[in-house]
């Protein structure tokens, strides 16, 4: 059965009799966070019945949850077969309460959420990858991981949040559920999420980076570089082969980019391998003519790898090269560090049964 999740507005209009229903179940879904027909109060019977009958609305359970000391939750979520994702809420701003009450500033959110059950890239230093691939998440999955965490943390629904694609899988290799995800995330009766706030990343399949641009979704872009020559980025991410360095700068230099914006290039540091300024030299290089900021991210270990966490002086005088150059270079805060940072990590936790 499909989920009721899996629709954009115009499909339930077309579903559903009369047509303005879809509009009061969108509101149900994605403002009120129900999780139950039955709560939908303005909704005759037969049409409730009718719902519960074809349409499933329970497709993702929360099995575990993470909280770092940062206020960043890790989420696990069971799916219906049983596989598990991953998906995090990002606390990036707490708030702040005057003495008399006031909010002087509101929190802000940015949720990671996962696009497939594995991976098929096989990243040499990813988690994710060591399962292998087990299949796409239907777009009712994808977004679903949105709806119970704002159900889940009382996010009310007019506060703005932030979408990244970063989690578990490529969301380029399951690319018509992805864009359909990002078209309902911003449906102004739904979640109303503007893509202006969604960013995908992407391990640099370059012929789908020119196909997405070309739908000019509005969505911003990241590239997982992490590596500037294609014998270093070929050993990370294999199929850097077929699609190598050059074809994802020559891909993201046709990427339309908002004017106010950057692309993101990714860099995962790893000691020893990335981590010098000849690499930072490169990078700046590669750059060049692009509206660029990198964002360096500390190789997080796990058990059974052999690449190395960089020091933070590496990391530092990294960052600092390129931003003498005037490039905008930040370093990921390692968010939740404490609890298990990098996506697919809290998954292998749960299967080692070591938590
Ligand atoms: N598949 C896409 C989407 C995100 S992958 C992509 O590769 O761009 C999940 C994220 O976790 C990426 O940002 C990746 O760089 C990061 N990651 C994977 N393994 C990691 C590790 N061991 N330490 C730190 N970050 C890691
Ligand atoms: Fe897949 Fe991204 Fe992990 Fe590479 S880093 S294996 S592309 S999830």
């Amino acid at each position: 059965m499909n989920s009721i999740y899996d629709y954009s507005l115009d499909e339930l209009k077309g579903l559903l009799k009369p047509s303005f229903r879809a509009k009061q179940v969108y509101n149900w879904l994605y403002k009120k966070y129900v999780s139950n027909y039955d709560e939908m109060k303005n909704l005759p019977k037969e049409l409730i019945d009718d719902l519960k009958s074809n349409y499933e609305i329970n497709i993702l359970e929360i099995v575990k949850k993470e909280k770092s000391s940062d206020g960043s939750i890790k989420y696990l979520f069971r799916l219906n077969d049983n596989h598990t994702i991953e998906a995090v809420l990002l606390l990036m701003k707490k708030k702040i309460v005057n003495e008399d009450g006031s909010i002087e500033k509101g929190e802000k959110y940015t949720v990671c959420i996962s696009t497939q059950v594995g991976c098929k890239v096989g990243c040499s230093f990813c988690l994710t990858a060591k399962g292998g691939f087990v299949r796409n998440l239907t777009v009712g999955e994808i977004i679903n991981q949105i709806v119970q965490i704002k159900r889940d943390n009382d996010i009310a629904e007019n506060k703005s949040l932030n979408i990244v694609f970063m989690g578990m899988g490529e969301p380029l290799d399951n690319y018509d559920n992805f864009v359909k995800s990002v078209k309902i995330f911003s449906e102004l009766d739904g979640l109303a999420i503007s893509r202006r706030r969604q960013t995908v990343s992407t391990s640099g399949i370059s012929t789908k980076i020119e196909k997405l641009g070309n739908e000019d979704l509005g969505i911003q872009l990241a590239i997982s570089l992490h590596a500037v020559d294609d014998d270093l980025r070929t050993e990370l991410i294999p199929m850097n082969k077929a699609y190598n360095i050059k074809s994802i700068i020559d891909a993201v230099k046709k990427f339309p980019v908002d004017t106010r914006k950057k692309v993101m290039f990714e860099y995962l540091v790893i000691k020893d391998k990335n981590d010098d300024i000849a690499s930072a030299k490169k990078l700046l290089q590669l750059l060049d003519g692009i509206k660029a900021k990198v964002n360096l991210i500390y190789f997080n270990p796990y058990p059974g790898t052999s690449y190395q966490r960089p020091q933070r002086d590496d990391m530092i005088k990294f960052q600092e090269y390129l931003i003498s150059k005037g490039l905008l270079c930040t370093i990921r805060e390692s968010k939740g560090l404490d609890i298990s940072a990098a996506c697919g990590q809290l998954k292998e936790k749960e299967s080692n049964g070591s938590s």
